[in-house]
């Protein structure tokens, strides 16, 4: 069924970059619809309340950095609140639980110097690099072309050094290591610290608010973008909408998903076929209470090797009466995770979680639950692995419009991609193409 209406315009997918696009062209009194595929809103922020208690499957930390997320949620009278156990972390090797203070580890006396001058010559690798076009940067194309693996082994002297600072590295970004660049490493480097501020009563409040104030419809999962004279038809199923421009606002994976006419150019399509999502598995066990609090413990700890997950976090605010502990299960660790049935996976974590938090055999979950950020086709991924060579050869091709469509999704932004403040920032840009045409 054709909608015979012509909008201003068409944003595909309800994250909450197509979120901000579309509620800043309405703000601006653009006439915009969103179309979303799904039955909800919110894409990878994802929001349970069970039990009277909020468990966030997906997105969750803020960091001090995240300005435009930050004023975004104020303005729309969200109330953030900061993430406060100052303290040691903690790091468990073959289970051994030790602590260290700052962001990389320094088990021993030994490891004082190799990775101490490792922390002081990525924040100096930092400085030199222009993060809004990476590629004009000093030195780009040969830190693209090497894996930040490498960058690593070629700063470090043994390889117990470098299943540490993995370990960790791994936890901050919530990728391999190896699969990424040394220059997406670098910059990634820069936003070490992230688990700064959550949104009160749950993340998932930005895109509803965002949603209060455009059209979306839901469940309508677009499949074909074509031009039709100078506007864009898109058609999704049995309905087909109108628009003068289109914010495209997926993910690389399922951006491609969807068929162009005329295509989409050369260019892109192998970008998208080189950037693949990652995979999370983010589990939250919910204790009768925050029990393992003490002053010295900041409620994170890193986990080395093939354990069932490698990064575990107190999660909870000032307004839990409950304990909330959240773990991560990163990329290729998921393939030797999932081959467990469900209660041997609870189980496996549980135990893992029991020792970090040091805490005896009676002190067990109220509840918990588990979610499986499966890749496209039977999920949405979680955070996109930008292999190397990507961001120096194809420059800012991934964000220039093509024709009507514009292009928006956390993957989009160059200095906060993957992160809900690139979401935001990718978001307010392409609506900030439209409104200047
Ligand atoms: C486990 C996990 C933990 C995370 N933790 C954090 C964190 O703590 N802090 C942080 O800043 N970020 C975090 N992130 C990343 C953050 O969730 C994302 O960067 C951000 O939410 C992405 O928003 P988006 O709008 O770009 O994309 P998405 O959220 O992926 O939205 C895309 C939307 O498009 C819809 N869609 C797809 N195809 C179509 C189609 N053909 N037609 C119509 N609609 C379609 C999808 O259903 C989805 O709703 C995390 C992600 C994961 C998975």
């Amino acid at each position: 069924m054709a909608n015979k209406r012509l909008y201003d315009a068409i944003v595909v997918g309800a994250g909450l970059a197509g979120l901000s696009a579309a509620y800043q062209l309405s703000v601006a009194g653009r006439s915009t619809l969103v179309l979303e595929a799904d039955k909800h809103i919110g894409g990878r922020i994802l929001t349970k309340r069970i039990a009277g208690t909020t468990i966030e499957q997906g997105a969750q930390w803020i960091s001090s950095s995240h300005l435009q997320f930050i004023e975004l949620s104020m303005s729309l009278g969200l109330e953030l609140e900061q993430h406060e156990y100052p303290g040691s972390h903690r790091f468990a090797l073959q289970g051994v639980v030790n602590e260290f203070d700052g962001t990389l580890p320094k088990l021993s006396l030994a490891d004082r110097f190799t990775i101490g001058r490792l922390a002081k010559n990525l924040d100096k690798a930092t400085r030199r690099i222009d993060r809004e076009k990476p590629w004009l940067s000093p030195q780009a194309n040969e830190l693209d072309q090497l894996r930040f693996s490498q960058y690593l082994k070629n700063n470090l002297f043994n390889k117990r050094h470098y299943n540490v600072i993995k370990t960790v590295l791994e936890g901050h970004f919530l990728n391999g290591i190896d699969q990424i660049s040394a220059l997406q490493g670098i910059m990634e480097w820069q936003e070490k610290d992230n688990e700064k501020w959550q949104i009160l009563g749950g993340a998932d409040q930005l895109p509803r608010k965002l949603a209060q104030e455009v059209d979306v419809l839901l469940g309508q999962k677009v499949k074909q973008v074509n031009k039709d004279g100078s506007f864009a038809k898109v058609e999704c199923g049995d309905h087909s909408y109108r628009a003068r421009h289109v914010i495209v606002a997926l993910p690389p994976a399922q951006a491609a998903e969807i068929s162009y006419d005329p295509p989409i150019s050369t260019t892109k399509k192998s970008m998208w076929d080189s950037i693949k999502p990652g995979r999370i598995i983010k589990s939250t066990l919910v204790f009768p209470s925050p029990f393992w609090r003490s002053a010295s413990w900041s409620g994170k700890a890193f986990i080395a090797g093939e354990g069932p997950f490698q990064l575990l976090i107190d999660a909870g605010t000032s307004r839990d009466v409950h304990g909330i502990i959240s773990t991560y299960t990163i990329g290729t660790n998921c393939l030797t995770f999932e081959k467990l049935q469900d209660d041997e996976k609870k189980q496996f974590i549980l135990e893992l979680v029991q020792s970090i938090l040091k805490c005896g055999p009676d002190e067990l979950p109220l509840f918990s639950s588990m979610y499986d950020w499966k890749c496209p086709p039977n999920g949405y991924g979680a955070y996109h692995i930008f292999p190397p060579g990507i961001l120096t050869g194809f420059e800012d091709h991934l964000v220039r419009p093509e024709g009507v469509i514009h292009w928006a999704s956390a993957e989009y932004d160059p200095i906060y991609r993957g992160t809900m403040e690139g979401a935001v920032r990718s978001g307010l840009r392409a609506a900030g193409e439209i409104l200047s045409l």
